[in-house]
């Protein structure tokens, strides 16, 4: 069972000799020895630290300041022996943490049900053949690929290093990436001298590289140093931290009101200490938003949950905020918008051109010239593309049943399908070619270069690219015959036109023969030497959910962009078929590079189209978008979008073909890819703060309409219209259903035709201060008039506590149908059938209701008399004429919003 890292020092040995220490081979391990090894080692987790016990956890949430006042109150009604008053204030009391510690247990799960999603992958060696497994499945002995931009999954020994750089602050401290190698060090060398090594959790910052995993889990450096960097996250935004914070100051104001309203009845109104009390109490419950900063966590934690359903995991919370206020999303192309599913449709040679059939990445179908089918015999030309598309290639193509599938990047797949079809050797042709060196593709050279020796013991060049790359590196082009001809740059250049404006992607293929001790590639050796072969088209179509998504997020006043690296025909066509606004005009990125701050300010927000752009345009085109206010959204998948995606409002990072690196740059992974994720991620972005909003406007109105009742009451010398133990009976059913169903609200139908909100736009605007004096007036008045038409009508007293009291109850689930719908109007069929959950909750309170009026034993706890029908009905139809007063109200707001916010969208 020891860790085979306890013994050896990796670093102060050969590759050689690390790999036999390791028992395993430059292959890698078989599926069963590493499944072996799993079980003997462990997976490649770090410890977790030992949660709470629930009952401690449960404990926690009576530690809260207005728990401790409800405390000491139910030991005041105690020592006064009002037991029931007792009682209800302990059932308050028990409530609040109950709703809390749903509130924890949501929000753990939702934190968790994320955590899973972004599981890194690595690619390793096993049987041979390069797979993607979860880092967690990593043993000891394991060959993992690494390239720029990867985590490190586990402590590894390099076994090949091409240009490898790697950061490795966290172990050291380092911020400056460090280069790494294969040759062994010093045995005492420290950490950061160890060249040979890649540590668990360091970045790779440049370069590709393989290595022999040394170490996993706990038995990493990082495992050792820090046992587990227990980062806790909390599941909060930053306005449910304003809010939060908001309810603990409104707390504090309440209890001293409640103390000085305590003095002033005592003493001026010269009432009675208990009955006051109670009621002081009573007022405290009533007006402190007690449940409020929870129900806000739960609507966030719905909401994150709702997000990853539909694929968007949010990695930092802030963001949900930010989402709902997104004016422009910026967008790649290649498997964001297209479907990544490559397939060669034509070849342009010098003389001929060439159309390529065949289905998916099955490396079988024709290639035809003129209506008939093309022979390599006949045209030498086409075993040269072959050989360059299967030999200057990173990926494998693997057949599961009739499904071909590519592991790796899908284009270099098309390719290997289109070597497959012309040779007729299947999925791996050239196998005897064997593999120098390589130069690897990088977004900003735009081409790919490796250096083979065949057979014959002569060794080739083999590179392909974006066509303007690669002709800049060519000397002649392949001539029909075979051999060599000048080139004709501008047969080439219309060739590209011809193909990209059928939305095709192009790409160009080389090649150069150099002698057979040539061993290391570098780009000298590319420089003007290279013979064009000639182009090869590819399909990649849009996906058809991003074409519905783009229609939405237009009619959301939501600008969509598209930045590529592809070549600026490419991109237009494909920008008209997804329906992008404006299809016409395309800037590159040389244009990009030419105009200065100003000029780019003043030309991006009309273009929606950016190609052959390299990371670094992308920060500047961020930059100058923000510059007009807007807030904006940004994929990206490579390291060096990092800058890019952290400068942008949102960041967007591919979860799939996404790097690590951008990952932790971003605040969202797209777990699939997909654009129209994008969209559903802002929608459920809107939900959640319009929900926030709903829990807050119908939360506070309730609140200042019980606390006002008290208060008026007091003041007024009077009796309560609504005893201080019923007050906290109504906060107490009340709080656990209907706020909640809040949280739960699906979109409204017109979220997605809204504009945006405006990104600095106040929670506590003059519309909900305005919602929070009428709805608390009326409440008043509804509650007052009850209890005056009932004492009116020679009822006694407690009977018309009992009316007045459900008066209370029936205007609070009217309220909560009216706030449903803030945005549109409350009064469509689908407004009024609500969901099951606010259908279960207002079932809920109703039966609680009617218990606690007729049921005998509560009568008598709350003094309650049972109410007739016509009374019942009554205090319905009155909750009725409420809910029409405020919904025409409403729609008198509405009324002015809808085109004065459409003309300020236009602007
Ligand atoms: P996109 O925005 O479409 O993802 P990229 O930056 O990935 O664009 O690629 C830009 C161009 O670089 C492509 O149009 C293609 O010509 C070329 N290219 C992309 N991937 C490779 C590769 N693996 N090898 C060689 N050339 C590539
Ligand atoms: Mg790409």
């Amino acid at each position: 069972m020891t860790h085979p890292d306890m013994a050896a020092r990796y670093h102060a040995q050969h590759a050689g000799d690390a790999l036999d220490t390791l028992d395993t081979t430059h292959a890698g391990l078989s599926t069963e020895e590493a499944a072996r090894r799993l079980s003997e080692y462990g997976a490649n987790r770090l410890p977790e630290p030992p949660k709470p016990s629930p009952v401690l956890r449960f404990l926690a949430h009576f530690h809260n300041v207005l728990i401790y006042v409800l405390l000491g109150a139910a030991v005041v009604t105690a020592a006064l022996q009002h037991w029931i008053d007792t009682g209800v204030i302990l059932a308050v009391v028990i409530v609040n943490a109950v709703i809390g510690y749903i509130q924890e247990g949501r929000a753990e799960q939702a934190m968790a049900a994320i955590r899973g999603m972004l599981a890194p992958h690595s690619a390793v060696l096993r049987d041979g053949k390069r797979v993607s497994v979860d880092a967690a499945d990593l043993v000891p002995g394991d060959i993992v690929l690494v390239e720029a931009g990867d985590r490190v999954p586990a402590d590894l020994r390099l076994i090949e290093a091409r240009g490898l750089k790697a950061e490795e602050a966290i172990l050291t401290g380092e911020s400056v990436p460090v280069d790494k190698g294969t040759r062994p060090v010093d045995a005492d060398a420290d950490l950061g001298d160890r060249t040979p090594m890649l540590f668990s959790g360091t970045l790779v910052a440049a370069g590709t590289g393989r290595g022999v995993v040394t170490a996993t889990g706990g038995h990493t450096q990082i495992g050792r140093i820090s046992g587990m960097l227990a980062e806790v996250e909390t599941l909060t935004t930053p306005l449910v931290a304003q809010m939060d914070r908001f309810a603990r100051w409104l707390t504090v104001f309440i209890l001293m009101l409640a103390a000085v309203l305590l003095a002033y009845g005592y003493f001026v109104g010269h009432m009675a200490f208990s009955e006051l009390f109670m009621a002081v109490v009573g007022l405290s419950v009533a007006a402190i938003p007690e449940g409020l900063p929870a129900v806000l966590t739960i609507t966030l934690a719905v909401g994150v949950q709702a997000m990853a359903r539909r694929n968007a995991i949010v990695r930092r919370l802030p963001a949900i905020e930010t989402l709902g206020s997104v004016s422009v999303i910026c967008s790649d192309k290649t498997g964001t918008l297209t479907r990544n599913e490559m397939t060669v449709a034509s070849l342009a040679a010098a003389e001929h051109i060439y159309s390529v059939s065949g289905n998916g990445y099955a490396p079988e179908g024709a290639v035809r010239w003129r209506e008939a089918d093309a022979h390599p015999e006949d045209h030498a030309v086409l075993m040269e593309f072959a050989r360059t598309a299967a030999l200057c290639n990173d990926s494998v193509l693997r057949v599961r049943g009739e499904d071909w599938h590519v592991e790796g990047d899908p284009m270099e797949g098309a390719l290997l399908a289109l070597a497959g079809k012309i040779t007729g050797d299947g999925a791996e042709p050239f196998q005897s070619w064997c593999r120098d060196d390589a130069i690897p593709f990088d977004a900003a050279h735009r081409y790919m270069a490796v250096l083979h020796h065949g057979e014959e013991g002569a060794a080739r060049i083999h590179v392909k690219g974006a066509p303007e790359a690669v002709l800049a590196l060519c000397r002649d082009q392949r001539a029909a015959g075979g051999g060599t001809e000048p080139l004709d740059p501008g047969y080439w250049h219309e060739m590209v036109d011809t193909l990209a404006a059928e939305g095709q992607r192009v790409i160009a293929v080389a090649v150069r023969m150099v002698p057979g001790g040539h061993a290391a590639l570098s780009t000298t050796d590319l420089d003007g030497t290279l013979t064009l072969i000639g182009l090869i088209g590819l399909i990649d179509p849009p996906r058809a959910e991003a074409i519905a998504a783009v229609a939405e997020c237009r009619a959301a006043g939501i600008r969509v962009k598209m930045i590529t690296g592809d070549h600026a025909a490419t991109a237009r066509a494909i920008a008209g078929m997804i329906g992008l606004e404006n299809h016409e005009r395309v800037l590159t990125g040389a244009d990009v590079e030419a105009m200065d701050d100003a000029a780019l300010t003043d030309a991006v927000v009309e273009t929606d189209i950016f190609a052959r752009t390299s990371p670094a345009h992308k920060l500047r085109l961020v930059t100058a978008l923000q510059s007009h206010g807007l807030t904006i959204a940004m994929t990206g998948d490579g390291v060096n979008d990092a800058p890019a995606l952290k400068r942008a409002d949102a960041g967007i990072a591919m979860g799939l073909k996404g790097s690590e690196a951008a990952k932790e740059a971003a605040e969202f992974v797209l777990a699939d890819d997909n654009f129209a994720s994008i969209a559903a991620a802002v929608r459920e972005g809107r939900t959640v703060y319009d929900n926030i909003k709903k829990v807050i406007s119908w939360t506070l109105p309730t609140n200042a309409g019980e606390a006002m009742t008290i208060i008026v009451a007091l003041f007024a010398g009077m009796a309560l219209p609504i005893t201080a133990v019923q007050i906290l009976w109504v906060n107490l059913i009340t709080a656990v259903t209907l706020g909640i169903a809040l949280a739960f609200e699906p979109s409204e139908s017109g979220t997605m035709r809204r504009p945006p909100r405006p990104r600095d736009e106040p929670l506590l605007t003059g519309e909900l201060v305005w919602h929070i004096v009428l709805v608390s007036t009326l409440f008043l008045t509804a509650v007052f008039g009850m209890y005056f038409y009932a004492i009116d009508k020679g009822y006694d007293q407690a009977l018309a506590q009992t009316l007045a009291m459900n008066m209370l109850v029936v205007l609070e689930i009217f309220h909560l149908f009216f706030i449903r719908n803030i945005h549109g109007t409350s009064l469509t069929w689908a407004a009024v059938r609500g969901t099951r959950i606010v259908w279960a909750c207002v079932v809920a309170v109703t039966a609680a209701q009617f218990a606690i009026t007729y049921v005998p034993p509560l009568q008598r706890v709350f003094g309650t008399q049972a109410v007739t029908l016509a009374d019942g009905l009554l205090i319905v139809g009155v909750g009725a004429v409420f809910f029409a007063l405020i919904e025409t109200e409403k729609q008198m707001r509405l009324a002015f919003r809808g085109p004065l916010a459409e003309r300020g969208n236009q602007r």
